[in-house]
């Protein structure tokens, strides 16, 4: 009985999309009948052709958008609104380039209750957690991509957030510094030392994404549905260049075939 109790909580649902159908206001239907669940301690990737909808259903996911019917709950509860407990990290590394490190790690603190001191104190431990220790007087010009993405992802941190929604975090950065981001993310993310319980990424990279993710849902199809969702059970780190690594690549190209019109 203590074993199932302890197997339900580390299985609970915390963000969930129940039955999303989306057009824009054109007219445009995005979306027909989307359910997704991310789980506590699970790396969700989408994935999908481009334009299919993936950076709209993230925006969903966060209550940014609103379905047109539908639900997204977040811990059980319907979420109507954007709320800190949920954090979008987007493909364009966004920090202000006349702060510091730190002063843009502190912008997402503003509307808490805390002092000055505490808010520093705070964007200190968030920038020594993605590795940016000793960094934090760093403006924005003095630092690489990677870095700036760090300082984006420890803003996002400071605010102790519950979801992470990724929209191709690492699409702006080259290779190389991409793939160092990618080795460290996942033990940056699930640390366990801060309240994030789930994550979800969005991504045309399938390499990346069979790196990171624990469950990955494909996106397809006008509008688009979900076609698949396959829980990927590689043992972590992942080398891209194995057998079985390369046998999952081509059971995800297999999904990822030309949209059909359903309309
Ligand atoms: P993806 O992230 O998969 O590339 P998007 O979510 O950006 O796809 O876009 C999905 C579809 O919705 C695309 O056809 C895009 O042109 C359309 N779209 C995106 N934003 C808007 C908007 N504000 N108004 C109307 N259509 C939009």
């Amino acid at each position: 009985m203590e074993a199932k109790l302890k197997n339900e909580s580390v299985n609970r649902v915390i963000l969930e999309a129940e039955h999303i159908d989306f057009s824009y206001d054109n007219g445009y239907k995005v979306f027909e009948n989307i359910n997704l669940e991310a789980d506590t301690g699970k790396f969700i990737a989408i994935i999908g052709p481009s334009g299919i909808g993936k950076s709209t259903l993230l925006r969903i996911l966060g209550g940014f958008l609103k379905p047109d019917s539908g639900k997204i709950k977040l811990m059980g509860k319907q979420l109507y609104e954007p709320t800190p407990e949920v954090a979008l990290i987007h493909q364009s590394i966004v920090t202000f380039p006349w702060m510091t490190a730190e002063e843009n790690v502190m912008l997402s603190m503003k509307t808490k209750d805390m002092s000055h001191d505490e808010m520093a104190e705070k964007a200190k431990v968030s920038l020594s957690r993605v590795g940016l220790e000793g960094f934090e007087d760093l403006y924005p010009k003095e630092m690489s991509g990677g870095m700036r993405q760090r300082v984006a992802i420890a803003r996002a941190f400071a605010a102790d957030p519950h979801v992470f929604l990724m929209d191709e975090p690492f699409a702006h950065l080259d290779e190389l510094t991409a793939e160092g981001l990618r080795q460290d993310i996942y033990n940056i993310l699930f640390s366990g030392e801060t309240p994030l319980k789930s994550v979800i990424m969005v991504s045309h990279n399938l390499t990346e994404v069979l790196e990171l993710a624990d469950e990955i849902y494909i996106l397809n199809n006008m509008p688009a549905s979900i076609i698949g969702r396959v829980a990927v059970t590689m043992q972590r780190p992942r080398n891209p260049r194995s057998d079985e690594f390369n046998s999952n690549l081509d059971m995800l190209y297999g999904y990822l075939t030309p949209p059909r019109n359903k309309r």
